[in-house]
């Protein structure tokens, strides 16, 4: 048993190291890719820590497609994919992907806002559908749309950190991600009087010091399992169906809420009833998965 254990941990700390000699490269936005993380496929733990009760994610794979990527494009989502799931198994307290997959509900959830046209439309729409979702805000713009903010959090939706400049984390010293984590915190505390316990690293860029310092502050770090890729794809009857034609108990479903997604705010009606009809409950990530959104306060 000590003998396996000690494996494990030299296995651990192997990933770690070679997850921050190569970066890892993600598709929340349309950067171009460099080679991502690959994970060794052989000495995975058996007996992973379990969850406190959450369920172990489920290792199905992350969907979704753009007819507009190259060829380079769509090999290094696929390859980020694979590493993701792996990587949310072997830190099932701090990396997730997707929710249960015994329950019949998926997360909407939103990145890159606030804004002043594009985040309050999805509002609108949330709210005349009566659905709640969570959306991963950039520090840096949340002073500047507070109202917008303010309204996202009273109307019931999760209010969470993005990071503070939309720089890819995995690039990034361990001091500098701190920084980034904590000033995403401060501007979302001083307009919402909540602390997030989340985070979305922009592009899903994730390496060993982005998982340590995101624990370290208290952040769980949250990917996606349906990638609408509203950014590239940009028709509301393609972004439909990347959700639709996918959808799987547990999932969690990333869009965008920035300046140019038009079609994003068209397609979500179309997802909402969809997904409405094929018995889908659509819950924040809280519910999802079991986890605070916001640090306890004093
Ligand atoms: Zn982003």
């Amino acid at each position: 048993m000590k003998k396996f254990l000690l494996t494990v941990i030299i296995f651990l700390g192997a990933v770690l190291i070679g997850m921050q000699a190569s970066g890892w490269r993600s598709f929340d936005t349309g950067t171009q890719y460099n080679p991502p993380y690959h994970n060794a496929d052989e000495g995975q733990p058996d007996d992973k820590p379990d969850g406190e009760g959450r369920p172990e994610p489920s290792g199905m794979p992350i969907l979704g497609e753009s007819a507009y990527l190259t060829e380079r494009q769509v090999q290094n989502m696929t390859e980020w994919r694979k590493a993701a799931v792996e990587l949310a198994k072997q830190h099932p307290d701090q990396v997730f992907y997707c929710g249960p997959a015994d329950r019949k509900m998926v997360g909407l959830t939103f990145d890159d806002g606030p804004d002043a046209i594009i985040t309050p439309e999805v509002l609108d729409v949330l709210r005349d559908y009566d659905v709640k979702a969570s959306f991963f805000f950039k520090g840096n713009r949340v002073k500047k749309y507070r109202s917008v903010v303010k309204r996202a959090l009273d109307e019931g939706h999760l209010v969470l950190s993005h990071a503070y400049s939309h720089q890819e984390l995995d690039k990034m010293s361990a001091y500098e991600i701190s920084r980034e984590i904590e000033a995403a915190e401060d501007a979302l505390w001083e307009v919402t009087g909540q602390r997030p316990a989340m985070l979305r690293p922009p592009f899903g860029a994730v390496n060993g010091d982005v998982i340590k310092e995101s624990a370290q502050h208290s952040h769980k770090l949250i990917l996606w399992s349906i990638d609408t890729l509203d950014w590239s794809h940009k028709d509301r009857y393609h972004i439909a169906r990347n959700v639709l034609d996918n959808v799987r108990n547990g999932d969690i479903i990333l869009m965008h809420s920035d300046e140019d997604k038009g079609e994003t705010v068209a397609a979500l009606p179309l997802i909402i009833e969809g997904l409405q009809k094929a018995g889908y409950r659509m819950v924040t990530l809280d519910q999802m998965l079991g986890l605070e959104a916001y640090k306890k306060q004093n």
